[in-house]
């Protein structure tokens, strides 16, 4: 029989009872063994659905308190000096959680670790230290723990693990910089251990996922892999050697030549790669095809997937294998959690409890025969035709739209040298003019109405009049403070993407859709389902409130396409390209109607460009030709005295800061101060055309910059950057501050940037 499983399942639990379990517990509500009881009952209620789907196997080793990625730091023993972890000893929960965000109810607060994203996706996860004399040892029992637990459903089991190669290139180096794969002899021999403890407890199966072989790998870390697979050889478990979140290309030999039991592969990002695979795959190996998108919402067309897969069947019988195409961490819990969406749509949906479902019947279907089957492809045709027939996802005015955009579109009437002259001299702004991102404090009471205007308590114009006292506040608190280009605070946005996605037609919410993003914060993407368009204007209203308070100019608040495309999940019928396009019209027209309404100032923010970076370099190009494209669809029809923004944030942009600078934006404003100002290094040898706000002060923490650091950061951007194109604001929104720290933290700047004035204006003028 053909093999059925899933490559994890989601760890939050069907309605986040993990986030409540661990914030009570880190607030000290609960105990320890209280939050372990939780823990126990979201791994038992996930076996338990994965038995009655009829998987082959129930997971173990999916389930984190955080992160996965920590969870194999423990195991590993990979706890930076400053957490005061005897080694050999077991890691404590304690310090586990100090290690993820510095904090916890015991032991000292303490700088936590580095977190990251996690390949293309939003989840993020902690990023392992290396010391150069590292030892590995096994330090946390977890997993075995987990083992045992599970052992008790009389189910058979598979294990997974984050494999050696993956976790060492995931990992930084700490203090001095070497080469990390010298730690490799070391970490071989504990993995070993593992293994042996593993098949001591019964286990055959390890799923080792080494998600790296789908990027673009140095020679060094090809041979790497093959150095710990030929020591794994004769290991006592059965090894899976798992890939996702694209295809193995020139990895492919290397992949399969490897001596384990099985090869996992992406068919759903890389379905392409099944004919070299197929090529270079010996005989007898396990071939596990991830055919069921775990990185998206859609029903699986079951009929189509058998379809492709029985020439495969044919030649490998029962060495097939049937999976989602990565682990279904990335996506939703359980559809049935959803009662408020709308039938049509719902029945389209898949969630991970649906998906494992559609792996075992594609399975079936392929072992049995699609009789056995019949009822369920009956319903899996219906679902494919009713999206085909629908009349909710085509707009045929929207498709001509997008097929008629014209160069003239994409550009401005004149580049940036003659704007800047017609914009400086309109606003009148000095030099270090002063601006925010976007938002202020989201406080209780903008929440509670919020909720209460949802639920119906508040009607609509009472609601948009309290959205209106917070931004007269907004407004007034900035008047004060002296800022020169204002913003009107975004009160009435709980999201910066959900809040337009309301606004446009095209898009789905869920109640429950939540997927993890790091430890105990979770997302809720919207779902695009069809052509986007814009039936109403979506912010003017606030805008232009906002502006009628103030002499000053006020921005115009937009999200840019390729932020509301990457935070959503997309349609799975057209291109990404094509779905970013709609978007692009849709805030154009936006853009058009704030400037007939006196907006004369508009920000895009594109905080999500670099992390749909794609994870092959050789797709780069591309995606960033069709951000750009979009980008320029959504803000090029303005004359030169609208003065166009954008805002990047929380990524490394040095290496795209050329296609950040084709956007033409007039300004951006971008994220610097935690890297210490890292990004002006990409100026060196790149000098940006357009006018840049590195942000001089980080708004995740609480602590108020002074303005000497301010005015010393700016500095240094200053022998980078021309200071005729230096902006003075933040990292990034201020929603989650107070507004007494917003406001300290912003009178600093605001001095900071007159200081500079003074310092600056001088210098010019005695060099004249
Ligand atoms: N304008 C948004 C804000 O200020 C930008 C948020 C972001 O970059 N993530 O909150
Ligand atoms: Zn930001």
């Amino acid at each position: 029989m053909i093999k059925a499983h899933s490559l994890g399942f989601p760890r939050i639990g069907t309605k986040r009872e993990l986030k409540w379990a661990l914030e009570r517990y880190w607030k000290n509500e609960i105990s320890q063994s209280e939050l372990a009881k939780e823990g126990q009952q979201i791994r038992a209620s996930s076996w338990l659905q994965q038995i009655q789907s009829q998987l082959d196997f129930i997971t173990v080793g999916d389930f984190s308190w955080y992160d996965h990625v920590l969870d194999t730091s423990a195991l590993l023993g990979v706890i930076p000096k400053q957490f005061d972890h005897i080694a050999g000893t077991e890691v404590t929960l304690d310090n586990y959680f100090r290690m993820a965000r510095g904090r916890a109810p015991t032991g000292k607060d303490i700088r936590a670790c580095e977190m990251t994203k996690w390949f293309d996706t939003n989840y993020h996860y902690i990023v392992p230290e290396f010391d150069e004399n590292q030892q590995f040892q096994i330090s946390c029992n977890k997993i075995f723990n987990e083992i045992t637990e599970a052992k008790q459903l009389n189910h058979p089991i598979k294990v997974i693990l984050l494999g050696p190669v993956s976790y060492l290139w995931l990992g930084k180096t700490k203090n001095s910089d070497f080469n990390k794969l010298t730690l490799l002899e070391s970490l071989i021999k504990t993995y070993q251990h593992v293994f042996l403890k593993l098949a001591d407890l019964g286990i055959t199966f390890v799923q080792i996922d080494e998600p790296i072989l789908t990027l673009d790998l140095p020679l060094a870390w090809q041979n790497a892999f093959q150095d710990v697979y030929q020591q794994f050889k004769h290991c006592p478990v059965k090894l899976l050697l798992t890939t996702y979140f694209g295809g193995l290309e020139n990895n492919t030999e290397l992949a399969c030549q490897l001596p384990t039991a099985g090869l996992h592969i992406d068919a759903v990002r890389a379905p392409q790669q099944l004919t070299t695979i197929l090529k270079h795959l010996p005989e007898n190996k396990i071939l596990s095809i991830g055919i069921v998108d775990g990185r998206n919402i859609w029903r699986t067309n079951i009929r189509e997937a058998i379809l492709d897969l029985k020439h495969l069947y044919a030649k490998l019988g029962d060495s097939l294998w049937i999976s989602s195409s990565c682990s279904l961490l990335h996506s939703p819990v359980d559809l049935n959690h959803e009662t408020q969406l709308d039938d049509e749509i719902k029945r389209w949906l898949a969630f991970s409890v649906q998906k494992q479902h559609e792996i075992v019947l594609i399975a079936k279907g392929l072992c049995n025969g699609e009789e056995s089957i019949s009822k369920e492809l009956a319903e899996s045709d219906a679902v494919v035709e009713s999206r085909k027939k629908s009349t909710r996802i085509h707009n045929k005015a929207v498709k001509s739209r997008c097929e008629n955009i014209t160069d003239a579109m994409l550009n401005r009437k004149h580049p940036y040298a003659i704007r800047q002259k017609i914009q400086k001299s309109q606003f009148n702004l000095p030099y270090f003019p002063t601006t925010t991102i976007g938002s202020f404090p989201q406080t209780a009471d903008i929440r509670k109405s919020r909720q209460e205007y949802k639920a119906g308590k508040i009607d609509e114009s009472n609601y948009h009049q309290i959205i209106k006292t917070h931004i007269a506040y907004a407004i007034q608190k900035q008047i004060e403070l002296e800022i020169d280009i204002l913003v009107h605070g975004e009160a009435e946005r709980n999201d910066m993407v959900e809040y337009f996605g309301e606004l446009l037609e095209g898009f789905v919410f869920t109640q429950n859709g939540w997927v993890q993003s790091y430890g105990s914060r979770c997302v809720k993407p919207p779902i695009i389902f069809g052509d986007i368009s814009r039936p109403k204007p979506m912010t003017i209203e606030w805008a232009t409130y906002a502006q009628s308070l103030s002499a000053k100019p006020v921005k115009g608040m937009l999200t840019g396409p390729i932020t509301i495309l990457c935070w959503s999940f997309v349609r799975d019928d057209q291109s990404r390209f094509e779905t970013a396009k709609q978007i692009a019209l849709a805030l154009r027209d936006e853009v058009t109607d704030l400037v007939k309404a006196g907006i004369k100032v508009i920000q895009i923010d594109e905080p999500a460009i670099r992390e749909g970076l794609p994870l092959r370099t050789s797709d780069w190009k591309n995606y960033l030709d069709q951000a750009i494209y979009c980008f320029r669809v959504a803000s090029c029809c303005v004359d030169d005295e609208i003065q166009i923004h954008t805002h990047m944030c929380y990524s490394e942009f040095n290496d795209i800061i050329n296609a950040v600078s084709q956007l033409d934006a007039d300004v951006i404003t971008i994220e610097t101060s935690r890297s210490d100002m890292e990004l002006l290094n990409a100026f060196e040898k790149f000098n940006y055309p357009n006018d840049i706000g590195p942000g001089v002060y980080d708004i995740h923490s609480p602590r108020i910059p002074t303005t000497e650091e301010i005015v010393s950061l700016m500095e240094k951007a200053a022998q980078y950057i021309p200071i005729q194109q230096l902006w003075v604001n933040p990292d990034c929104g201020l929603k989650t501050r107070d507004w007494p720290e917003t406001e300290f933290a912003l009178k600093n700047m605001v001095e900071a940037a007159q200081l500079l004035r003074t310092k600056y204006t001088l210098n010019k003028n005695s060099s004249c």
